[in-house]
């Protein structure tokens, strides 16, 4: 079969780019090995990905208006979110969407495994495994939004982006909330954070490190902590850490999670997967392959800079994690990190306004 343009993975950043291609009424297909694949995610989405994709609010499950941080000694900080929320959604309902929605634009939707690619001539082949069995399509373009586990990657590049490892568990009942909680201390893995999220089906908690092994055992000791059921189905997955690298490779375009797109420090990765689609969407559609790469930076890479630099300082140990706690104790920098995290308003120079705060009242 002969494609303009094959997209594999239909999550997020898949979805989307199959979208926007099917409106610039371009032929696509997109390839996805499970149409009823449910990711392991929190599923904390920023509200503007609503109004910015044109997705319905009916998939919103839960509204979290307001995030908490945990300190070391204990100490907590309420940063309300104001003018925006965090949409909770369930992953299945919410990729299942996206799909429908690029159906809708008019590509066409494979079930089917990627299992190789060739790459050097004017069209790209790849090998597809279905249920009815191997078959090969050749398109003219390829957009790889295969995730953190790309295979198109390891097919090319012989590695998979840099990941951290990260595992967490939906216990229904037992533990009510109705907002964000992160925790930071000397019992979550080194450089990362625990999770406690409202879930569609209860409560999401979780935590995750680079060191794969350290996971499980902190987690086993956040859900003792949080009196929690151990008997609850734990399921892990890794989140990719950004490197700003890839972008274009050999006449394939790498986005969201293949591409190592998750912010920085909070390991977010759903709006950043849409947004990246949608820039080198834009590169493919304009036949300029650098723009993508372009688009990408002028909006995001002053922030991931920022985001990566505040994990490195402040999550290096304890006592900067105390004060990283701390500093929202200031109105000031609630409100700067609360721009700078759901902002795109980078007309008031938000990241380096951000940055001076952070080293006005923490010297670092
Ligand atoms: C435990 C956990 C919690 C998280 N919580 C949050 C959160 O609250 N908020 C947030 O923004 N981000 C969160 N993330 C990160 C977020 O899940 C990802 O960044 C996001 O899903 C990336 O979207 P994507 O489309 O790039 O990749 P994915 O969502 O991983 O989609 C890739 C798709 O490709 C398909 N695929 C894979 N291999 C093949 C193949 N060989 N052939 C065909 N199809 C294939 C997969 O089935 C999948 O549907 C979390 C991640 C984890 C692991």
């Amino acid at each position: 079969m002969d494609v303009d343009i094959a997209v594999i993975g239909g999550g997020p950043a898949g979805a989307t780019a199959a979208r926007l291609i099917g409106r610039a009424k371009r032929e696509t297909i997109l390839i996805e090995r499970n149409l009823q694949n449910e990711k392991p995610c929190g599923g904390g989405v920023l509200s503007k990905a609503f109004s910015e994709f044109n997705i319905p609010p009916s998939l919103i499950k839960k509204k979290v208006e307001s995030i908490r941080i945990v300190s070391p000694q204990g100490n907590a900080q309420d940063i309300a979110l104001d003018e925006t929320f965090l949409a909770i959604v369930h992953r299945q309902e919410f990729d299942a969407a996206l799909r429908n929605a690029a159906a809708d634009e008019g590509a066409g939707i494979v079930e089917g495994t990627f299992t190789d690619i060739h790459t050097g001539g004017k069209l790209t082949t790849l090998t597809i495994k279905t249920a009815q069995g191997e078959t090969s399509i050749r398109a003219r373009h390829v957009i790889a939004a295969d995730g953190v586990n790309s295979a198109v990657l390891k097919r090319m590049l012989g590695r998979f982006p840099r990941r951290v490892y990260t595992a967490h568990e939906i216990h229904k009942g037992g533990l009510a909330v109705d907002r964000c909680e992160f925790r930071f201390n000397s019992v979550t893995p080194p450089g990362f954070y625990s999770w406690i999220f409202p879930h569609k089906d209860g409560v999401s908690v979780g935590t995750g490190s680079e060191r794969t092994g350290e996971v499980d055992p902190f987690l086993d000791g956040l859900v003792s902590a949080l009196k929690l059921s151990p008997n609850v189905r734990r399921r892990g997955y890794f989140i990719p850490v950004w490197d700003g690298s890839l972008y274009y490779k050999n006449g394939v375009y790498f986005v969201g999670d293949a591409a190592g797109m998750a912010l920085p420090f909070t390991y977010e990765g759903i709006y950043y997967a849409m947004r990246s689609a949608e820039f080198a969407v834009a590169a493919l559609l304009e036949g300029t392959p650098a723009l993508y790469k372009k688009l990408w930076q002028s909006a995001y890479k002053k922030r991931y800079l920022v985001m990566r630099a505040l994990q490195r300082y402040f999550l290096k140990n304890d006592d900067r994690m105390e004060k990283l706690v701390s500093l929202y104790g200031h109105a000031r920098i609630k409100e700067a990190s609360v721009r700078l995290w759901c902002r795109d308003d980078m007309k008031i120079n938000l990241v380096g306004g951000f940055s001076a705060l952070i080293k006005k009242y923490a010297g670092a």
